[in-house]
C-alpha cells in the first residue's frame, strides 16, 4: 500500500501533463476525455487539416456509450443511421452469417450505427476545440521522444522546418499504423500475415434507397465484394483484388465505376468521393507501455475490416487510458496501474484481432472449390435457424478485475459491459449516464443493503464514484419501504449516493440474472466486480483499494484546479 499522501498534480514544470500524438478517432477521443477531467492536453497532428477520406463505416453499441462520454451524445445522431443488420451471403444469396440489429441495443444506443468517419472525426475535432484544456497543434510531426523519467520531452518538426519540443507527465501515440512512437518503443509487433488488398468506393447516394438488411458481404469467388451503409446519404463499396489481378488497374476510376454498376450505382446516381486500394493487416504491438510512453489505436494493433473493431478497439484503449491516466495524476495510484493497461487491452484486441481474420478467411475465398466446400458446411451448421443477436460486448479477461473465491478465477459478470438502461433520478428520466453521471459506479438491487464503514465511503469519494440504489421499475408497488439502505426514496441524496427507478427493468434483469445484489462498474463500464449478501459491496471496494495500490489521501480528491 501506498503512503497517503498527494502527489501535486499542478504540474506547472511541464507545458502540459499529457501529449497525444495524432489526432485521428482514438487521439481526440483520449484529448478530450482527459481535458474534461481537467488536465491539460497537447495534441500533436502532423496534417495541417483534418483527413477527408472515410476509411471506418460503423462503431458498435458500447463504443456509442465511450463516444457519448466525450460529450458529443446530442450531435451522433445527426451523422450516424442505425444499421439493421449484417449477412454475409453465398454468390447464390443464403446466408452463411445473418445477424440483426435492434435499434434499442443493450447499452442504450442501436446494435451499430453507420457514419461517414470524417464527420464523426469533425464532431470530435469541434469538440475539443471548445475544451481549453486541449491545445491541438496541427502541422506538428512528432520526430523525437526523451523519456527523462519525471517528464518526457517530444520533439516536433513543423512543415515550415522548424523544431519545437514540448514537455509533459505522459505521452500517448496515437499515431496510427505507421506510428512514430511505436517505432521509437522499440515494441515486438505480432504478425499473423493475413493480409487481402481490397478496392474501396465510398460514394453519396443521390437517391434515397432502402438496403435490406444495411451491411451485406457477397462470398462470391468470382469477386468477393463488401457493400455497407456509411451514414446518412453514404454508402462504402468494397471489391477484393483477385489472384494476378493489378492494384494499379483496381485503382482507375473506370475500373471503380464497372465494379459499382451491377449494383446500380453509376455517375448518374451517385458522387463516387473517393475509390483506393487498402491493404489490411491482423497484427498488434506485445508492449503497449514503456516509461512514461503509451501507445493506443492502429499505433498499437490493426485488424481485418470484416467486424468493424479497428476503430471500436482505439475507442476503448484510450477510454481504459484515460481513467487510469486521470488517477495517476492525481495521485490516487501509481505506474503499475498502467501495466495493467497492456494487458486487459491487448488481450481484448487479440481476441476482435482473432475473430475478424476468422470471418476474413471465410470471406476472402477466390477458389471456386473451396468456396463451394465452405457454403456446403456453413449452411449444413445453420440449417434451420434464423439471424441471430449480435455477441454482447467483448468481456475482458484479466486485468484490475477483482477475482472469484478460489483467488485466481475471473467469473462473470466481472469483466462484462454493464448493459445501460433507463432510470428515473433527481433530474428526470434518461439513461443512466446522463441521470447518475459517468466513473466508477457501486450499484445496489432493489433493497440491498448498503455497509460502507468511513474509510470505504472517503476511498469511493476520492474517485468520483457513485453510489446507486436502484428501486424496481414499479415502485409503488413493488419497493420494500423498511429495506435497510441510506439512501431515501425517490432519488432524494444523501450525500454519497442517490436512488433511482431501474425504468424498464435492465438492471434488475441483470443482476438477477448473475443472482448477485451489487456491482462495482469501472469508468469504462467494465463490471470490476459483483457479489450479493452484507459485506459484498465493502468487500469490492476494499479490493479495488488494494489493487489500486490506493493513496487516497483524506480532504482532496485530487483533481486539477
Ligand atoms: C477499409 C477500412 C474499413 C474500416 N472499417 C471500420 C469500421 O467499420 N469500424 C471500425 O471501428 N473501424 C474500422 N476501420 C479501422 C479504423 O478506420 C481505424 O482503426 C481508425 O481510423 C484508427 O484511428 P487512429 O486514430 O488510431 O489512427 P489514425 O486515424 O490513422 O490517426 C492517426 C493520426 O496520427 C497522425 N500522425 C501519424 N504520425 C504522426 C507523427 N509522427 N506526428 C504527429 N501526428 C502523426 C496522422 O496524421 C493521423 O491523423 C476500418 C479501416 C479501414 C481501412
Amino acid at each position: 500500500m501506498l503512503e497517503e499522501s498527494p502527489q501535486d498534480p499542478h504540474t506547472a514544470e511541464t507545458d502540459a501533463d499529457v501529449i497525444v500524438v495524432g489526432h485521428g478517432p482514438t487521439g481526440a477521443v483520449l484529448s478530450i476525455l482527459l481535458a474534461q477531467s481537467g488536465w491539460r492536453v497537447i495534441a500533436l497532428e502532423r496534417r495541417k487539416q483534418p483527413y477527408l477520406l472515410p476509411r471506418a463505416t460503423s462503431f458498435d453499441g458500447e463504443t456509442a456509450i465511450l463516444l457519448a462520454a466525450t460529450g458529443i451524445a446530442g450531435e451522433l445522431d445527426q451523422i450516424t443511421e442505425a444499421a439493421t443488420g449484417y449477412q454475409c451471403r453465398t454468390a447464390s444469396g443464403e446466408p452463411l452469417v445473418d445477424i440483426e440489429f435492434a435499434l434499442d441495443g443493450p447499452y442504450g444506443w442501436p446494435d451499430a450505427n453507420t457514419m461517414h468517419q470524417p464527420d464523426l472525426e469533425s464532431l470530435l475535432a469541434a469538440r475539443a476545440a471548445a475544451l481549453p484544456g486541449v491545445t491541438l497543434l496541427r502541422g506538428r510531426r512528432v520526430a523525437g521522444i526523451s523519456d527523462r523519467e519525471k517528464d518526457v520531452v517530444v520533439r516536433v518538426d513543423s512543415d515550415a522546418g522548424v523544431a519545437e519540443s514540448f514537455s509533459a507527465r505522459w505521452v500517448v501515440g496515437c499515431d496510427g499504423a505507421n506510428s512514430f512512437v511505436r517505432e521509437h518503443l522499440g515494441t515486438s509487433v505480432t504478425d499473423l500475415g493475413f493480409s487481402y488488398e481490397w478496392l474501396l468506393c465510398d460514394v453519396e447516394l443521390r437517391d434515397s434507397r432502402v438496403f435490406v438488411p444495411t451491411n451485406v458481404q457477397i462470398c462470391d469467388p468470382a469477386r468477393p465484394t463488401t457493400l455497407v451503409g456509411s451514414g446518412p446519404g453514404h454508402r462504402r463499396f468494397e471489391f477484393m483484388r483477385l489472384p494476378g489481378e493489378r492494384a494499379a488497374e483496381l485503382n482507375r476510376e473506370e475500373t471503380a465505376w464497372r465494379l459499382l454498376a451491377p449494383h446500380a450505382v453509376t455517375p448518374e446516381t451517385a458522387n463516387l468521393l473517393r475509390s483506393t486500394t487498402y491493404l489490411f493487416h491482423a497484427r498488434w504491438a506485445e508492449q503497449w507501455r514503456v516509461g512514461h510512453v503509451l501507445l493506443a489505436g492502429d499505433a498499437a494493433h490493426l485488424m481485418p475490416p470484416f467486424a468493424g473493431q479497428g476503430m471500436c478497439s482505439g475507442i476503448r484503449d484510450v477510454v481504459s487510458l484515460s481513467w487510469r491516466l486521470d488517477l495517476l495524476l492525481r495521485g490516487l495510484t501509481a505506474d503499475h496501474l498502467l501495466d495493467g493497461y497492456t494487458e486487459e487491452r491487448r488481450t481484448q484486441v487479440r481476441a476482435s484481432i482473432l475473430s475478424s481474420v476468422q470471418l476474413g478467411r471465410m470471406i476472402c475465398v477466390t477458389d471456386p472449390q473451396a468456396a463451394s466446400a465452405r457454403d456446403v458446411t456453413v449452411l449444413a451448421g445453420r440449417r434451420g435457424r434464423g439471424p441471430a443477436r449480435p455477441e454482447p460486448a467483448r468481456p475482458l479477461v484479466c486485468g484490475l478485475l477483482t477475482r472469484g473465491p478460489s483467488g485466481t478465477g475471473i467469473e462473470p459478470p466481472t469483466g462484462e459491459v454493464v448493459p445501460q438502461g433507463r432510470v428515473l433520478g433527481p433530474s428526470g428520466t434518461g439513461l443512466f449516464d446522463d441521470i447518475v453521471g459517468r466513473g466508477f459506479v457501486l450499484l445496489f438491487a432493489p433493497g440491498a443493503a448498503v455497509r460502507l464503514d468511513g474509510e470505504q465511503r472517503s476511498f469511493l469519494t476520492r474517485l468520483g464514484a457513485h453510489v446507486v440504489q436502484l428501486e424496481p421499475g414499479d415502485r409503488a408497488s413493488s419497493r420494500d419501504a423498511s429495506a435497510p439502505g441510506p439512501l431515501a426514496a425517490g432519488g432524494a441524496r444523501d450525500g454519497d449516493g442517490v436512488a433511482v427507478t431501474d425504468v424498464d427493468g435492465v438492471y434488475r434483469r441483470y443482476l438477477a440474472r448473475y443472482g448477485v445484489d451489487v456491482l462495482l462498474v469501472r469508468p469504462d463500464y467494465h463490471v470490476f466486480g459483483a457479489g450479493t449478501g452484507v459485506g459484498a459491496a465493502a468487500a469490492l471496494v476494499d479490493d479495488l483499494r488494494s489493487r489500486l495500490g490506493a493513496a487516497v489521501p483524506a480532504g482532496s480528491s485530487g483533481r486539477p484546479a
